[in-house]
């Protein structure tokens, strides 16, 4: 070794990340099955081998989504990239796009939508809430907007938002939907064609157990129309979705090179949730959210969102008076090496942010989590 080659390996050793449970909100624990997807040999972007895996992941996310009439496909880019092409896409510069916001999720879509020229109209409640079916109705007949959207597990407060009255009142109103659905992908139900959806965007990083890179999508047949129809070209070039749906379903031709290793990894990962059944994952998840539900109010902890309205693979557990939660969650990265998260935004210092998704979904881990948490909260000067 010469002596600058010896210099560059102390400055810069072998990569060794730290062992993680990631029992945050995401990026989650990535399946061994998945890894190895990752280091299998790179083709090229226009390979058949390759147009054959995205046909195959097109095909899995059918599944994961709950669709059969829908088109479905997959942005290079992580969950923002598909809220950015659903924004760019279906909303046009003037168009009237109506949120509903309750949480952190909503006022990005907010801002983008207002980058993109829209006139967005918001109906707002605090971060938790969710809205009703009347309420729902109430406001897009009163807006009359063109697009609709809606967060549908709001990561940053912990709330699910059922969209079935959201899809019918906008409907009815001749309005397209755009649902959020990065957080309950592969962990809750979405049932895209049931609820009515028109546009859906995820992430690997969250309910698939893939890391972060890629942006699954769903459209429906009304989405598609949509797309056909529209004369001005979407303002993103690299995230036009009739651009991205030629060459992934139809013609194949160059359009960008697609990360062919991510989608390796989202290959596996939805082969892995397939060979497992959608709803059986989902009866895992809820069984563990039960679990650990019950073993916070046992400490004499609070959820921050009323049972009803809960994620059940993402958790909002209210700090309790007295407690600095960023040590609590410090002692638990240093200590057993698990990584929770805080609350930001109204909720800074008084929420703990904690998912219990894909393989850490289990009795075991549950019960191994609650057991250090309780760990550090006495540490951060809670008394069980
Ligand atoms: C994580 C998240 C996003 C953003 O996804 P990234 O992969 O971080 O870009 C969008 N919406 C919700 C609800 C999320 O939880």
């Amino acid at each position: 070794m010469s002596a600058i080659e010896q210099t560059a390996a102390l400055q810069f050793p072998a990569l060794q990340p730290p062992r993680r449970y990631l029992f945050g909100p995401g990026p989650s624990m990535v399946h061994p099955r998945v890894y190895e997807a990752l280091s299998k040999p790179i083709v090229g972007h226009l390979d058949p081998y390759f147009i054959q895996v995205m046909g195959d992941v097109q095909q899995l996310l059918k599944t994961a989504y709950g669709t059969t009439d829908g088109a479905t496909l997959v942005i290079s880019g992580t969950g923002s990239a598909g809220m950015e092409a659903s924004v760019a896409n279906f909303v046009e510069p003037g168009s009237k796009l109506a949120v509903f916001a309750n949480g952190y999720f909503s006022d990005r879509l907010t801002d983008m939508a207002k980058r993109q020229g829209a006139n967005v109209v918001r109906l707002e409640k605090a971060w938790g809430e969710t809205f009703t079916e009347d309420e729902a109705a109430e406001f897009i007949q009163r807006e009359k907007p063109a697009v609709v959207a809606y967060v549908h597990a709001e990561t940053s407060t912990g709330a699910l938002q059922r969209g079935g009255a959201i899809c019918a009142a906008a409907h009815d109103a001749g309005a397209l939907v755009i649902a959020d659905c990065v957080t309950s992908l592969g962990g809750v139900p979405v049932e895209f064609d049931k609820t009515g959806i028109d546009v859906a965007y995820s992430c690997t990083q969250k309910g698939l157990s893939c890391p972060p890179g890629l942006s699954p999508m769903a459209m429906s047949q009304r989405a598609m129309e949509f797309l056909r129809a529209r004369t001005t070209p979407s303002r993103s070039w690299y995230l036009d979705l009739k651009l991205i749906h030629d060459y992934s379903t139809v013609s194949h031709r160059y359009h960008h090179t697609a990360p062919i290793s991510m989608f390796y990894a989202l290959r596996e990962a939805l082969i892995v949730i397939t060979e497992e059944g959608i709803e059986n994952r989902w009866e895992r998840h809820r069984r563990s959210h039960r679990s650990f539900v019950k073993g916070i109010e046992a400490m004499g902890l609070r959820m921050h969102v009323p049972e009803e309205h809960r994620i059940a693979t993402l958790n909002t557990v209210c700090v309790p008076e007295g407690v600095d939660e960023a040590k609590v969650r410090k002692h638990l990265l240093d200590e057993p090496g698990i990584e929770i998260a805080g609350g930001f935004g109204p909720l800074a210092g008084k929420v703990f942010r904690i998912g219990v998704m894909g393989p850490l979904a289990t009795e075991e881990n549950v019960q191994f989590f609650l057991k250090e948490f309780k760990k550090a909260l006495t540490a951060g000067g809670y008394s069980v």
